[in-house]
């Protein structure tokens, strides 16, 4: 079957229409046709060739949501019509260890959804069933795709963790992880912080949970909060003068980078041994993590503040992002 989608065709280069013949349907895969597919910034990074690592033509796309309406002959627990998800990984091993022990998102040999694989700014697209995910009858299906990459790249790195009620929690960068974020952290308990660059989210960051915003532009409102932090998870997208976010937390506190900023973190390494800050980073989450996410979505009424536009709009759906002036998740509708 041909399947008609947007592509790259070179680093930088603006997305152009693009079909491909899908060939037989594998014995453990699943075919998906679209409803929506957010627009997430690694969907730009990658377009960009930021982490030196993209294949093109490269059709992205990886917070998918559709109805199944194919099959291969092993697969079990689905059926024709279901609403299902599908976000970063299509595929791992299944055999090592990270893969036996429930870590499919570390397996060495992971397989991206969009990148050696053709992604979700398209009509229709394939995974391997392992990494296709129900979604709750409660969640909208705009509102659900982000959660697929952007919601599990923060859900579970703030359940590992252990966020709960008597911390103090900042969120670094409030756009499509963050402002997620800040909902996932508030409802785990914590008293959550927006740390943002941009001051007019403010108001809609206290809606979303926050007890309080951080203009990070303001240097004067950042040393109030000096040492006062039990955990920040930065979400930006870009370089930083990481030394100042470390000023923030307390002793033994932790610094948790879920932003891929593209040069090198730089950071004095005294900053961090003088108060055993704990500086880790985390990756998406395995299929288990994103139902457990879901069903904490669905229960605690976490969605995607999402903008609505038709996928052939992608381009112009684009530039908002990597302008900063999407509130907060681009979706792109198949309709
Ligand atoms: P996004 O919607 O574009 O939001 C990024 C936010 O970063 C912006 O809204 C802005 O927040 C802040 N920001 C942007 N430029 C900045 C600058 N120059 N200085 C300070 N802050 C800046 O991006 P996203 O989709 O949330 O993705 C965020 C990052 O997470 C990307 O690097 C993406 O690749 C990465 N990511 C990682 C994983 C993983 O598995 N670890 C998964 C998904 C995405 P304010 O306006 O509040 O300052
Ligand atoms: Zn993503």
């Amino acid at each position: 079957m041909q399947y008609n989608a947007y592509a790259a065709y070179e680093a930088k280069a603006n997305l152009k229409p693009f079909s491909y013949d899908s060939g037989e349907l594998g014995p453990n895969e699943i075919e998906v046709k679209i409803s929506h597919c957010g627009i997430c910034h690694s969907d730009i990074h990658l377009i960009n060739n930021d982490w030196m690592i993209s294949q093109y033509p490269l059709v992205p796309g990886h917070e998918i949501v559709g109805y199944v309406t194919g099959m291969g002959s092993e697969v079990k627990g689905f059926r024709e019509g279901d609403r299902v998800g599908i976000g970063w990984q299509c595929g791992s091993c299944g055999e090592c260890h990270l893969c036996e022990s429930g870590q499919e998102n570390l397996c060495g040999n992971s397989q991206a959804t969009c990148n050696g694989h053709h992604g979700g700014y398209a009509d229709y697209v394939r995974s391997d069933a392992g990494f296709v995910i129900h979604i709750p009858d409660g969640l909208d299906s705009a509102e659900a795709a982000p959660l697929l990459c952007g919601g599990i790249t923060v859900f579970s790195p703030l359940d590992r963790h252990g966020i709960k009620p008597g911390m103090k929690v900042g969120i670094f960068g409030i756009g499509g992880l963050g402002h997620m974020a800040v909902q996932f952290a508030s409802k785990m308990g914590a008293e959550t912080y927006a740390l943002s660059s941009s001051p007019d989210k403010a108001r809609e960051a206290s809606e979303l949970g926050a007890a309080g915003f951080i203009n990070m532009k303001d240097k004067n409102e950042m040393l109030k909060h000096l040492g006062s932090f039990d955990y920040i998870l930065s979400t930006i997208s870009a370089d930083y003068d990481w030394n100042s976010i470390i000023s923030l937390l307390k002793h033994n506190a932790t610094l948790c980078y879920v932003g891929a900023a593209p040069s090198p973190v730089a950071i004095h390494a005294f900053t961090f041994i003088s108060k055993q800050i704990n500086v880790t980073g985390s990756a998406i989450g395995s299929p288990e993590q994103i139902r457990k996410m879901l069903e904490f979505a669905a229960e605690h009424g976490v969605k995607a503040m999402v903008e609505t536009v038709p996928m052939s709009d992608v381009q112009n759906a684009m530039a908002r992002v990597v302008e900063n002036k999407v509130r907060y998740r681009m979706v792109l509708e198949n309709k």
